[in-house]
């Protein structure tokens, strides 16, 4: 059996179940080269991944240049950032097209829409990017969420109908968001306004509303390694999702990825060193405790240590996104 293909929502675009989440490649997690991350991802092209998953923050632009250079049949390549307004929206556009080398984006997101106040507060930029679309120059747009209510609100703005989580906000062009790529594993591990439970009901009502869905976070950022088996038929039998953005940093993980996804048997040494492999984010001791991180944790996960004045995590609550990294001028904070 192959790797298994669905169809985004409405946007016809085909994408492969595993999508390649290429966060674990750049500066905040494995730190590989261009190069090295390049070899990766294109390993997971020539086997059957035709979707990777990028974000301005996550600085693995080059990673991915690297791979499409190599490959004869180029993936779908998502990308997002946090952009607010017209400016800031061109910034951020050009920006990818130019770091990966390519003129039409396939999807291009709103970064962390956490409500729909949220969602208000980035109109301007949603609409550049739907302008942008107009012109063939995205494929298809969208938000990433850890949140439920952004998932509701855009439900709500394709059906045409708001009501109370719309308030007096005028849905505008976001009923003409075609993808939602949230957060969603077994336990809502990172959800920041619900349950798992919840989650699940929101984006199979977005999926019935001809939205296309791809999730993130199905371990949890490596917490349910331990319970690998567990997240992974969770994962797989979200069918509302036509893909999940899995991280990986080894060809051997692709591949058994890839195995896992298409259904195959894997070999089970590598199953156990995947189940025996512990992830944590590392504080390190010249932390001088600004702050700056703080408030770039969605899961609320920081705070200051009222021992030491550094930095302190709270591990049931961290996702191991390693987002806190990039907001550490002094590279205090990694996921190991
Ligand atoms: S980890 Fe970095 S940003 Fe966070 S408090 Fe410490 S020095 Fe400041
Ligand atoms: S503490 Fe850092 S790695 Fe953990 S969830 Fe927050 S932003 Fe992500």
């Amino acid at each position: 059996m192959s790797l298994p293909r669905r169809l985004l929502g409405q946007t016809g675009i085909e994408v492969s179940r595993l999508c390649y989440g290429s966060l674990t490649l750049g500066p905040a997690q494995a730190n590989l080269t261009p190069e090295r991350g390049g070899e990766l991802l294109a390993h997971a092209f020539a086997r059957g991944v035709n979707f990777v998953d990028t974000a301005e923050l996550y600085e693995t632009y080059p990673h991915i240049r690297a791979a499409l250079r190599t490959v004869a049949t180029p993936p779908i390549v998502a990308s997002k950032c946090y952009a607010y307004d017209r400016e800031t929206a061109r910034r951020s556009f050009d920006q990818a097209r130019l770091a990966m080398d390519l003129d039409v984006i396939d999807l291009f997101l709103l970064h962390e829409q956490e409500s729909t106040l949220t969602l208000d507060g980035h109109r301007e930029a949603f609409a550049y990017f739907h302008e942008q679309k107009e012109k063939g120059l995205i494929r298809a747009i969208g938000i990433s969420t850890h949140a439920v209510e952004p998932v509701q609100a855009l439900t709500q703005a394709r059906q045409g109908h708001a009501d109370a989580l719309w308030r007096d906000l005028d849905i505008g062009l976001y009923r003409e968001a075609d993808v939602i790529h949230p957060l969603l594993n077994w336990r809502g591990l990172g959800l920041i306004d619900g349950t798992a439970e919840e989650m699940v009901l929101a984006t199979r009502a977005a999926a019935d509303a001809g939205l296309g869905l791809y999730g993130m976070k199905m371990l949890g950022g490596g917490h349910f390694l331990h319970e690998f088996d567990t997240a992974l038929a969770f994962a797989l039998a979200q069918d509302q999702m036509a893909a999940y953005a899995v991280g990986m940093q080894s060809e051997a993980e692709i591949d058994m990825n890839i195995a896992l996804f298409s259904g195959l048997a894997v070999d089970p040494g590598d199953l156990a060193a995947t189940r025996s492999r512990s992830r944590r984010l590392v504080v390190s001791d010249w932390c001088t405790g600004c702050g700056a991180c703080i408030d770039h944790c969605a899961a609320k996960a920081l705070s200051l240590s009222e021992a030491d004045g550094k930095v302190k995590v709270d591990p049931d609550r961290c996702v191991l996104c390693g987002y806190c990294a990039y907001a550490c001028r002094d590279f205090v904070l990694k996921v190991v």
